[in-house]
């Protein structure tokens, strides 16, 4: 019999549209393997919310390669030693997998090739990271140059079908039991709200995409307003890989209407990778080196005000239990939560990063990064701290009541019209921590004061 060859799987837990699945079915038996690798080194370990994902997302691929003849092996420990033992026990060499850009995968990456016949594919992004340069050859900096370079290159492939079978070895070798892992929350049990919002795998990926596709031409119309579920919910999914760009790319493009704002934010992930490629600390230092010495505030109350949606500024509470509750928060939101932190608050962005990183269904090294230095004005695309968000503002102009409403029940008695900014504040909902000019103030004045000292 052929010898087996080793599918290792990471952040692309699907079946369709997976090069790694395709060229190893393609050579003969598959053995399947997700390795939880908490021992490599990495800018922080996976957070709570992502292993809630993964837990559920290993049993979907699992049930879905059963249906092929096929099973997931599960083994924990550093991934290249896992691989090595695992094609040692199964006489295999080959190990098929897709490339990721996470620094912490390419180290992994590099140690598996020592010993193994490695053989990585693209399928992650909408073009392989690393190849949109511009006319000298060089990565972008910029999003909308990039954004263009990129476009001429679409549409990008059409997405292959998952295969019929997938051959099984002689014998299956052992594997961790889920369950052992204890990914998932038992005690508190602070998943409920997830449980309700979303189905991780693959199936429930497809099913999110079709429920978008009726309303993708009215995106750019509804994309920034809370209240309203006009965006596509699929970055958990993207992020996991139980579903591939280019199938999103084509199924909303076919679609019709007019969908390049939503093809534009998809690019947007792509942007991403590109920047991590070049930066790999992105997440870890301000891409505007001087911001590594500006005057942050260390305060753990405001920090613990903002994490828990206390602050006293209702769309920024109402997104912040949205994020507790759920996983996720509305992009919008993201946005005027971010700055507040980081402009009113004048807190550390990766403080933010850091929350967002552990309490993110979608936590994704590359775009949380990319997003929190755009968001602070810190970052290689950006320089807008002194442009200060008004989150009083920003409320009533994207019609927010509804959302505040919905995740802060203390208010839920107050009209519309006031419920941006309520006068009177309910018993247990907080003053604003601080009021809007005096933290504008005090942003452009540590800001003008760390310019001079550049
Ligand atoms: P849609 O609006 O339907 O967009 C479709 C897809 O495009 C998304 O699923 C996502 O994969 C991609 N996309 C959309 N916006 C962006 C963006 N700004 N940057 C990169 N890709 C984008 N998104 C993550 O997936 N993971 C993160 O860790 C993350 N952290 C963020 C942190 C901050 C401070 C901010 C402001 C934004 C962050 N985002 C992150 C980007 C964005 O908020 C989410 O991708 C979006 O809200 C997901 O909802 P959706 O799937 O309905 O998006």
């Amino acid at each position: 019999m052929t010898a087996p060859v080793l599918v290792w799987l990471r952040q692309d837990l699907r079946l369709a549209d997976q090069a790694a699945f395709l060229a190893a079915a393609a050579e003969g038996p598959v053995v399947p393997v997700y390795v939880l690798d908490d021992e490599t080194p990495r800018h922080r370990r996976m957070g709570g919310a992502s292993r809630w994902w993964l837990h559920h997302s290993l049993k979907s691929l699992d049930e879905g390669l059963r249906q092929r003849g096929s099973r997931l092996i599960l083994r924990r420990g550093p991934a290249h030693r896992e691989l090595a033992e695992l094609a040692r026990e199964v006489g295999a060499r080959r190990v098929h997998a897709l490339a990721h850009v996470e620094p912490w995968w390419r180290n992994a990456e590099r140690a598996v090739a020592k010993t193994l016949d490695l053989v990585l594919h693209e399928g992650q992004y909408l073009a392989p990271p690393g190849t949109v340069l511009t006319g000298s050859g060089l990565p972008y900096k910029i999003y909308t140059p990039f954004w263009r370079a990129l476009s001429e290159r679409m549409p990008t492939h059409r997405p292959v079908p998952a295969p019929g079978r997938i051959d099984a070895p002689a014998s299956w070798p052992d594997g961790d039991r889920l369950d052992d892992w204890t990914l998932v929350p038992t005690r508190p049990d602070w998943a409920a709200g997830f449980r309700t919002r979303w189905t991780p795998g693959e199936v429930g990926a497809h099913e999110r995409l079709d429920m978008f596709i009726g309303k993708a031409s009215r995106y750019g119309e509804w994309r920034n307003f809370p209240s309203v579920e006009g965006t596509s919910r699929l970055s958990p999914h993207l992020h996991f890989g139980e579903i591939s760009a280019a199938t999103v790319w084509h199924s909303v493009a076919d679609a019709g209407g007019s969908v390049s704002t939503f093809l534009g934010e998809v690019g947007w992930r792509d942007y991403a990778a590109n920047v991590l490629l070049q930066m790999p600390d992105y997440a870890g230092r301000s891409a505007r080196e001087a911001f590594e010495r500006f005057p942050w505030r260390e305060d753990a109350d405001d920090l613990r005000a903002w994490q828990t949606g206390m602050t006293g500024y209702p769309i920024v509470d109402a997104g912040m239990r949205e994020l507790w509750a759920t996983g996720w928060m509305h992009n919008r939101v993201r946005m005027i939560a971010a700055s507040f932190l980081v402009k009113h608050l004048l807190i550390d962005w990766r403080e933010g990063e850091r929350w967002f990183w552990d309490t993110l269904v979608d936590a994704d090294h590359a775009i949380n990064a990319v997003n929190w230095q755009w968001t602070a004005g810190t970052g290689v695309d950006s320089n807008m701290f002194v442009r200060i968000m008004a989150p009083l503002t920003q409320s009533p102009k994207f019609d927010a009541a509804g959302y505040i409403r919905r995740w802060v029940p203390e208010l839920s008695d107050v009209a519309d019209a006031d419920i941006h900014d309520p006068r009177i504040r309910p018993r247990g909902y907080p003053a604003p921590l601080i009021d809007h000019p005096h933290a504008r103030a005090r942003a452009l004045a540590a800001h003008a004061g760390f310019k001079a000292q550049e």
